[in-house]
């Protein structure tokens, strides 16, 4: 008889569970409102009204650091009125908006300073004008391919259990000759995702990292084994797939951790998972605003943001951003390159930036 040595599994990621619950009363006239009430009551949550979801302001908290701690475990269910969608380049032409926010806690993640004041986190109810939308800018630009990236503003994954928009917005592209769906996410909860009807037009991408920056910079999301084990899940299902490293952070040991992640990739992915793949590249970077409410937000991150190691790069729409210098840039970029060819030589690399 054989005896083998068990290492007990890690505890699986839950779910996200908010603690407060907002509602937009004209929220409730939707069916979806109502699910989600419906949800909230059976979880016992603590359920409000709000005039606005763009206004919370009597989140509960003694200092600004315990207010975004809360913020970060609050849901506001509301109407989505602009419908004049974002740009997304490089990864699509347009962001499409379905929830706003996000659980997670990645330090160097740059909603902290897009949201601003406002960390809760939000998601739409009304998903069929949502829709409505992305048909006229689909039509637009026929008989080009549209692409929307649904990951712009938020985790959809991470919420997908609660609104079950990404679902409809998958269906919805599968009808369409000329629509594309992309998302990202670090969370592995895929199950409800894998029967839609998808038509191989969303590419589900993950967003995977060296062990360091995973272990130092991401908390409250989900590990790494498991968004492979979801990968695997994903691509068994049909869907195009595609990982995101991001961001590519300049470490001691970097070259031992990125070839590990490429050779964790390779070991873990289901061969089926690598006949369409793309990878995509974005280098750390952040503005001298994001520093500032970084430090203040994880005061003990070990998030390197040296003004003085970085180039400065201007930006488009005002304020310029502190990304490696070039020589740095270029080594993380052929580095990775050669390791993302060496172990998926059919794969294809989107952009490095
Ligand atoms: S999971 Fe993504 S959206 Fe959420 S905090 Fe982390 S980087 Fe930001």
């Amino acid at each position: 008889m054989s005896t083998q040595l068990l290492t007990p599994a890690a505890p699986s990621t839950l779910v996200f569970v908010p603690e407060l619950v907002y509602f937009e009363p004209d929220a409730l006239n939707y069916p979806k409102g109502q699910r989600i009430l419906e949800w909230a009551r059976e979880q016992k949550l603590d359920i409000h009204m709000t005039t606005s979801h763009n206004q919370i302001r009597d989140l509960p908290g003694e200092s600004e650091l315990e207010k975004y701690r809360i913020a970060k475990r609050t849901l506001v269910v509301g109407i989505r009125k602009t419908l004049k969608f974002d740009t997304s380049k490089p990864s699509a032409e347009y962001a499409i908006p379905i929830a706003t926010g996000c659980m997670g806690h990645c330090h160097y993640c740059y909603l902290q300073t897009t949201l601003g004041a406002k960390p809760y986190i939000r998601v739409y109810v009304n998903t069929d004008d949502i829709i409505g939308a992305a048909k006229q800018y689909i039509e637009e630009r026929a008989p080009e391919i549209t692409r929307f990236e649904a990951a712009c503003t938020s985790d959809p994954v991470g919420l997908e259990h609660i609104s079950g928009s990404l679902r409809e917005l998958i269906e919805f592209m599968g009808t369409q000759p000329l629509g594309r769906l992309r998302f990202v996410t670090k969370y592995h909860h895929v199950d409800s995702l894998l029967d839609a009807k998808h038509n191989k037009h969303t590419r589900f991408r993950f967003s995977v990292n060296a062990d360091y920056v995973i272990k130092h910079f991401e908390p409250g999301t989900s590990r790494f084994e498991e968004r492979i084990a979801a990968a695997g899940k994903v691509a068994r299902a049909g869907y195009p797939l595609g990982f995101i490293i991001a961001p590519i952070i300049w470490h001691e040991g970097w070259e031992q951790g990125y070839a590990e992640l490429l050779d964790k990739l390779y070991a873990s992915l289901p061969p089926e998972a690598t006949t369409d793949l793309t990878f995509e590249m974005i280098q750390h970077r952040f503005t001298k605003t994001a520093k500032n409410v970084i430090q203040k937000r994880y005061p003990k991150t070990k998030l390197e943001m040296d003004e003085e190691k970085r180039k400065y790069k201007w930006g488009r729409w005002g304020q310029g951003k502190y990304v490696y210098p070039d020589e740095q840039a270029n080594a993380l970029r052929e580095f990775i390159t050669e390791r993302i060819f060496d172990k998926f030589p059919d794969a294809k690399i989107e952009y490095f930036t």
